[in-house]
């Protein structure tokens, strides 16, 4: 071990809920939690508007807001915070070597993945400008916002098609725009978007630019691909459903991910295809991606990773 490693008993990567939860219950085990907040501090939440689905919060939060409290929670019990990237990590063998982009390398007893999921964008330079000003990547967060209005989801998947019938019960008309004319959701999905008469499907069609104003977004252009028509959607809301990648490219090779990248995690517990290795949060869970669920499964490796440690 080289003369400059540092030794860390629980090494936290990633500060979303499952990674301030973790970084909690370890502090206050007295694990001395360091932790690597990644590229974007606060997680997935801090790109959402208000938060009204976490207990605790009867008013309701701003995702920046709650994620900062978080954070002032896990420092409170002694949690080392520090903003930087990990790069690269090695489980070869114990103690776990981890690098970090502030020159760092962490010596780790024990660690804990908490990197989350990164949700899929189209890349237009207008659906960034509109980010959370009526472009959103999450509807059971932001639908409310568009009650009895008109919006838009893009996507063809289970995703998309849970949003469409969620976003349904709020708006009063949703567009789903699909690339292909068929939907890639399972068949009770499809039957469940294609049944529901406020939903209407734009086949064979591309986002093509986000429409808006200081206000927000107004509407949305759309190009069919087969004809190369455009044609203007009038909309306060566009929802981006076209999928999630897990943030776990420096573990490829390490660890066991599934066929979708996702962290391969024995069931009821965070515990991974190493010993002394955990997966909390998105990065593990494609199915709930929840905030509350998050910070469940945080608290489930900060537990077992001080058990790991004491045995
Ligand atoms: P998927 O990858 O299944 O679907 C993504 C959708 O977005 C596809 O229809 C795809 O089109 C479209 N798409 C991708 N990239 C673009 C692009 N650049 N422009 C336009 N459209 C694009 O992702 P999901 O998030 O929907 O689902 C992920 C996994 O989670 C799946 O296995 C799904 O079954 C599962 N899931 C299950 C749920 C449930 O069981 N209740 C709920 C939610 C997800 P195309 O079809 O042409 O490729």
């Amino acid at each position: 071990m080289g003369e400059n490693m540092e030794m860390v008993r629980c090494l936290i990567i990633g500060s979303g809920p499952a990674g301030y939860t973790a970084a909690i219950y370890a502090a206050r085990a007295d694990l001395k939690p360091v932790m690597y907040q990644g590229m974007q501090p606060g997680g997935q939440l801090t790109i959402t508007t208000e938060v009204d689905n976490f207990p605790g919060y009867p008013k309701g939060i701003t995702g920046p807001e709650m994620m900062e409290e978080f954070k002032q929670q896990a420092e409170r019990f002694g949690t080392q915070v520090r903003f930087g990237v990990v790069t690269e990590v090695d489980f070869s063998k114990r103690p776990f070597i981890v690098k970090a982009d502030d020159g760092k390398t962490v010596a780790a007893e024990s660690v804990i993945i908490a990197t989350g999921a990164s949700a899929k964008w189209l890349g237009m330079e207008s659906e960034k400008k509109f980010m959370g000003m009526g472009v959103s990547g999450c509807a059971t967060c932001d639908g409310f916002f568009y009650r009895n209005q008109d919006v838009a989801i893009v996507g063809g998947g289970d995703t998309a098609a849970e949003e469409a019938t969620y976003l349904a019960k709020l708006c009063k008309k949703v567009y789903m725009i699909h690339r292909r004319d068929e939907l890639r959701a399972s068949k009770a999905m499809q039957h469940k978007v294609l049944s529901t008469p406020n939903i209407e499907m734009v086949w064979n069609s591309a986002p093509e630019e986000v429409l808006g104003d200081q206000s927000g977004v107004t509407g949305l252009r759309v190009r069919n691909v087969k004809t190369g028509e455009s044609s203007d959607l009038a909309v306060m809301g566009f929802f981006v459903a076209i999928g999630h990648k897990p943030n776990t490219e420096i573990f490829a090779g390490q660890l066991e991910l599934d066929d979708m990248s996702y962290v391969k995690t024995k069931p009821g517990t965070t515990q991974t295809s190493v010993e002394g290795v955990f997966a909390a949060g998105d990065v593990q869970d494609h199915h709930y991606r929840q905030a509350v669920t998050a910070a469940g499964t945080g608290c489930m490796a900060a537990i077992e990773a001080e058990r790991f440690l004491a045995s």
